[in-house]
């Protein structure tokens, strides 16, 4: 999962505080690859990035 034009807005680590971090710098993934049990949970905080910033990887 990569993160790409992050503009901050928190969703992702709303959704899977477990997965992601937000910082100054935009949203971080924790875990990488992301853990099967994880990765329903991965795609919809994808699904719901405003800016279509997440890219599910597997
Ligand atoms: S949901 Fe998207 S735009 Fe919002 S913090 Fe996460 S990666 Fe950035």
């Amino acid at each position: 999962m990569i993160a790409r034009t992050c503009i901050v807005s928190g969703t992702c680590e709303a959704l899977v505080p477990s997965l992601f971090e937000i910082d100054d710098d935009g949203a971080h993934v924790l875990l990488e690859p992301v853990p099967d049990n994880l990765l329903e949970a991965a795609r919809d905080a994808a699904d719901q990035c405003p800016s279509r910033a997440l890219t599910v990887i597997s």
